[in-house]
């Protein structure tokens, strides 16, 4: 198992969105990755005003989609830090916690975890013991190691 990523380490390693939204695009596509339109591998550059990647011919990936971050307001790095506590941590994380942590309110804390929780459940035994979190439910089925907060993070 990989060692425990530090505090230190994961801030340095997630300075910023686009730094999180980077490791959600490599882990689910890798950077070999052929456009779905075109062919062309590794082409994709990051769209600057939106969470989503392009390819020279136009087509745009979007990392979150059927993640537990589609559709989500907060900042992907505040998810990652959840996601970061969460499986650094023995006895889950309470929504209170989160929204103290973060900076979110109550309602949002409460989603944030409830969805985490959702989701390591359904990975538990595969996942969550290799200290993964897929963060992906959609129709790509490859883990994403985004909180292998023990980490290859
Ligand atoms: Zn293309």
């Amino acid at each position: 198992m990989a060692k425990t990523l530090t505090i230190h380490d994961f801030f340095k390693r997630f300075p910023d969105d686009a730094a999180c939204l980077a490791h959600l695009f490599q882990i689910r596509y890798g950077y070999g990755f052929g456009c779905p339109k075109c062919g062309e591998i590794g082409t994709f550059r990051k769209l600057s005003k939106h969470p989503a990647y392009t390819c020279n011919c136009g087509h745009h990936i979007h990392p979150m989609q059927g993640t537990i971050f589609q559709d989500s307001h907060t900042h992907l790095t505040k998810w990652f830090y959840a996601l970061y506590l969460f499986t650094t941590t023995r006895h889950g994380v309470p929504a209170k916690e989160l929204q103290r942590q973060l900076g979110v309110s109550y309602p949002t804390a409460l989603r944030m975890a409830h969805l985490i929780r959702v989701h390591m459940t359904a990975q538990r035994g595969v996942a969550v013991r290799l200290g993964h979190v897929d963060a992906n439910q959609g129709r790509h089925a490859e883990s994403c190691r985004v909180a292998d907060a023990k980490l290859a993070l």
